[in-house]
């Protein structure tokens, strides 16, 4: 099994609070907006004071794509899988990659979603699935 919680640790905090059940976002405590991904300092003001903020959950699509094709062996089994882009409206201007589910659904730009997340086996981050709100 593949440890996957230590390789990025400034994404540490977003997995923490995935954990908890709840999705969470930096958010300069200087200028109010978020950011995505996580830095050091606020790409807007270059504060250094941010703070991860929690969100609702509630989201919308911008754009995905169904991946056909397995690139590793690892994926032979998953595939067809959703791959998209969401929007938070209580976090403008972060664009989570993640996935949808079902497959079969008639997926359209801006239609509301809901997150599913699901807890993390030993050595493994928990994930977050995003299907019709
Ligand atoms: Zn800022």
């Amino acid at each position: 099994m593949t440890d996957e919680t230590n390789d990025e640790p400034e994404f540490t905090p977003f997995w923490e609070h995935l954990g908890r059940g709840e999705i969470a976002f930096p958010r300069c405590l200087d200028c109010g907006r978020h950011h995505w991904y996580p830095k050091a300092l606020c790409p807007w003001c270059q504060s250094t004071r941010i703070e991860w903020t929690p969100v609702t959950g509630a989201a919308e699509l911008y754009s995905w794509t169904v991946v056909r094709h397995a690139f590793t062996a690892e994926y032979q089994d998953k595939i067809p899988y959703t791959v998209a882009l969401v929007e938070f409206p209580d976090a403008p201007g972060v664009r989570l990659l993640t996935n949808l589910s079902p497959d079969d659904t008639t997926w359209r730009g801006g239609m509301a979603l809901k997150p599913t997340i699901e807890a993390a086996d030993e050595g493994k981050r928990p994930k977050v699935v995003f299907s019709a709100a």
